[in-house]
């Protein structure tokens, strides 16, 4: 069986003080939830927010990890920094870093290898834009996607892989993917990590969806069978509304 999860991403939301007080109040009222519970925060957030939640439901993620393993990088954060904070898990591929930080296949190669090689657990996100949606060429794009910094992987280390599909004009817009399109590109996705780690690895393998879901339509997607849960920015800020999503799951 493989791990439902829900997982937010914060993205630069929340100072200090605000993170905390959310994570405290997911730590309160989320006592045994159905799923995995993740929150992607900030690195300042990381320390406190893992220590906070320490022994609860609720893990935490950093949103991103550097592409060097140590040394002159000013500014910087390494996958040994984010998982010495007690993080256990590493949001990596994100569109926007993808867009904004020209984040290309090898880079979002090297960070996978290095979160993993410091022990932390990846959510590996995936998806289209909007105009390779309108040209039908969403399968292409993930299945490059994946080739370009993933299928790489031993199986063991594939073990420590989650995926979250996000259509890019899904995301922040309000613009949900319908559940049909959800299932049918998941099918797709988890065919393809069938072909590549054999059919097993592939029904284990966690696959979630990301793209302005919601407390309203999270039910709807977490219904479908190859939807394994969900990667939440907005919905996740606000504690009831992600709450509402893990009862969902
Ligand atoms: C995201 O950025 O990962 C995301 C899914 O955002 P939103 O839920 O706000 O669309």
């Amino acid at each position: 069986m493989r791990t439902r999860m829900v997982a937010g991403n914060w993205k630069m939301n929340k100072t200090l003080q605000e993170g905390v007080e959310l994570a405290n109040q997911l730590k309160n009222d989320v006592k045994n939830p159905n799923c995995e519970v993740v929150i992607g925060t900030p690195f300042i957030h990381l320390a406190t927010v893992a220590e906070l939640v320490k022994g609860s439901a609720v893990k935490v993620a950093a949103e991103n990890c550097a592409d060097k393993d140590k040394g002159a990088y000013t500014g910087e954060v390494s996958a040994a920094m984010v998982a010495s904070t007690g993080a256990e898990y590493c949001i990596l591929g994100h569109s926007e870093r993808r867009a904004y930080y020209h984040e290309d296949y090898e880079i979002l190669k090297n960070k996978v290898e290095l979160a993993l090689a410091n022990g932390l657990k990846v959510i590996f996100c995936i998806g289209e834009v909007k105009e390779e949606r309108l040209e039908n060429k969403q399968n292409e794009v993930v299945k490059a996607q994946l080739e370009g910094s993933v299928f790489h992987l031993s199986a063991e280390q594939w073990a420590q892989i989650t995926l979250a599909y996000e259509p890019v004009w899904a995301i922040g817009t309000g613009l949900t993917a319908t559940p049909e399109q959800a299932q049918e590109i998941h099918a797709f996705i988890r065919g393809l990590v069938a072909e590549k780690y054999g059919k097993q690895v592939a029904d284990d393998t966690t696959i979630l969806y990301g793209g302005s879901c919601n407390e309203k339509n999270a039910a709807e997607l977490f219904a479908c069978p190859d939807i394994d849960g969900g990667l939440i920015g907005g919905a996740s800020l606000i504690a009831e509304k992600f709450e509402a999503i893990i009862a969902a799951r």
